[in-house]
């Protein structure tokens, strides 16, 4: 047995070398975001310099003619996408986006708490959608803004963490003039790589707040199911890349109709792709 003096002695050790372990885990982050500024910095400094010249391309070995217009500015970004993170806090995430080794990075988080944290510049081409496509765009994160929310993948989103990503999409749309058809997740535009967000998120509460879509629910009853439906193309015409086509309904179902996640199209799917065309084309 410890005698009174010896315990003393342990508890004093034990705070030192959690002391040490804190001060050690709180530099190393520290260092990291230092070195993930400075990269920024260096990053966006020669970007900016291979702006300042039109480096001209050639055909048949016959170099384009040069003459500069003043009347130009920076390409806006006309979709956003949202994620779940599928990591354990916000501060894994921001290590995450701020390693070079991950090659991963979003332009926005949002924390459980609502507090939201940019990473880069709106205007700069993240790395968050990788391989995906939605409509004829191929490219997504050539034209999007990312926004991650902290989230594990199975637990509710906090009311603070969707208010606020409400403000922000506020904030963007009205910025950028995006659409409100174009603010998608990440499973929509990449069917069968990415489950992001995942069923909890509320989308149609989004849709109602005017970010997103969704179909007239008043309608559902009331909707014919015509012989000459084709779900495939309805599929594709909302957004969606049907070159497979259950992974296609799949990311449809996680979006507009969480309750049923499946691969398979029930009728009351069918029914809420009809009500989504439509809305679609007021739209347009
Ligand atoms: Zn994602």
């Amino acid at each position: 047995m410890h005698d009174k003096n010896s315990i003393h002695k342990y508890l004093f050790l034990n705070k030192i070398f959690f002391l040490i372990f804190f001060i050690f885990l709180s530099s190393c982050s520290k260092n990291i975001y230092q070195e993930s500024k400075k990269a920024y910095k260096k990053q966006a400094k020669t970007l900016g310099k291979s702006l300042r010249n039109i480096q001209p391309d050639s055909i048949n070995n016959q170099a384009f003619n040069v003459i500069e217009s003043q009347n130009f500015s920076l390409r806006k970004p006309n979709f956003i996408i949202i994620h779940h993170t599928d990591q354990e806090s916000c501060e894994q995430t921001y290590r995450t986006f701020a390693l070079q080794r991950t090659q991963v990075s979003s332009h926005y988080v949002i924390c459980d708490d609502g507090t939201i944290t940019q990473m880069l510049n709106d205007l700069l081409r993240g790395w968050h959608a990788g391989n995906s496509t939605w409509g004829n765009v191929t490219d997504l994160n050539s034209v999007s803004i990312g926004i991650e929310l902290d989230n594990d993948g199975e637990e509710p989103f906090s009311y603070a963490q969707i208010n606020n990503l409400t403000r922000l999409l506020k904030n963007l749309t009205e910025k950028y003039k995006i659409p409100k058809q174009n603010i998608i997740g990440h499973a929509d535009i990449a069917p069968g790589r990415k489950v992001d967000p995942s069923a909890l998120f509320p989308w149609k509460t989004l849709a109602e707040s005017g970010y997103g879509i969704w179909y007239d629910e008043t309608k559902l009853d009331s909707v014919v199911i015509d012989s000459t439906f084709n779900p495939k193309k309805a599929l594709k015409f909302i957004g969606y890349n049907i070159s497979n086509l259950e992974n296609a309904i799949y990311s449809f179902k996680l979006h507009f109709n969480p309750s049923d996640v499946s691969k398979t199209l029930s009728e009351k799917d069918k029914k809420i792709l009809i009500l989504l065309e439509d809305e679609i084309l007021k739209l347009k």
